[in-house]
């Protein structure tokens, strides 16, 4: 596995496999790497002659009050993790060399971006459009890999490279958790253990509204129950609790086949996300 930190580097690299042929599968993340982050890596390791991992904390997406300078950076065990899963490619960029010249440049996905997460985080779906877009220019990637649990950034993303003619296949990857029930997340490192135990509870309650959608309860009675059930976890606070067409993200229907149940939660101080599509 190779280290680069320069994005000119890492472009050169890929455009010379661009043209040999080879195909690249991009797996962009925060680090603090967990199982869920290698299910990507795995994917993208089995579908693509060359995977490239990116580990960055994207200053761009986090907000004023937000976490940026608390997040996890544990890069030696990431290294570890990278090297053995057969990454070929590690891409760890700075602040200097993604935005150090006077960076003036932003790619935002309207609408989308200022509802669910959007409403309390406005400026974090740019951030990240933004560095997606700048990753997937200098990876070349032909797929790039993104998991359910962050669901409205994947469809955002999918939204951008339609809108922008990227020519990157994005790919939706399952929620990994934790055999009692919590997705995994490198933000669950802030949990207290008696907090982390009552965050599971947030995967119970939409297994439970899941149950009523496929008993055919109406879309209010979901979302009132799941509030419920959600506010008996101890010392916890809703942020959002939402039922979208899990296509679009508009607000669901009776009529939409595919139903995105999606919650963001305060375990204590800790924001949580977690979320289960819902089929008819
Ligand atoms: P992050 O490092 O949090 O920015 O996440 C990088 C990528 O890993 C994103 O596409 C996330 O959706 C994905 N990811 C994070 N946690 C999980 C999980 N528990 N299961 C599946 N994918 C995940």
């Amino acid at each position: 596995m190779k280290i680069v930190k320069s994005p000119q580097e890492l472009q050169k690299i890929c455009l010379s496999l661009v043209r040999k042929n080879k195909s690249i599968g991009l797996v962009p993340t925060m680090g603090a790497l967990h199982a869920g982050h290698i299910s990507l890596i795995k994917k993208s390791v089995s579908q693509n002659d060359v995977t490239v991992v990116s580990v960055y904390v994207n200053p761009i997406q986090f907000g004023p009050d937000e976490d940026y300078n608390k997040y996890p950076r544990p890069i030696e065990n990431d290294i570890k993790i990278c090297k053995e899963n057969k990454v070929d490619f590690l891409f760890l960029p700075t602040n200097e060399t993604l935005y150090g010249k006077k960076f003036l440049t932003y790619v935002a996905t309207e609408e989308i971006s200022k509802i669910m997460c959007g409403v309390t985080r406005p400026i974090h779906f740019r951030g990240v459009t933004t560095v997606v877009s700048k990753l997937l220019n200098i990876s070349l990637a032909d797929r790039a890999y993104f998991g359910l649990k962050d669901y409205q950034q994947y469809i955002i993303i999918k939204k951008m490279v339609e809108d922008l003619n990227i020519r990157t296949k994005i790919i939706g990857c399952p929620i990994v958790r934790e055999k009692t029930g919590i997705a995994l997340s490198s933000r669950n490192t802030y949990l207290k253990p008696e907090a982390k135990s009552e965050a599971n509870g947030i995967y119970a309650a939409l297994c439970k509204a899941k149950k009523e959608f496929s008993d055919g309860k109406t879309l209010s009675a979901i979302k009132k129950n799941l509030e419920k059930n959600i506010l008996k976890i101890n010392d916890s606070k809703i942020d959002y609790v939402e039922l979208r067409n899990a296509d679009t993200l508009e607000p669901a229907t009776k009529d939409d086949k595919k139903v995105l149940v999606a919650v963001a939660v305060k375990v204590g101080n800790v924001r949580l996300i977690d979320n289960t599509v819902c089929s008819k």
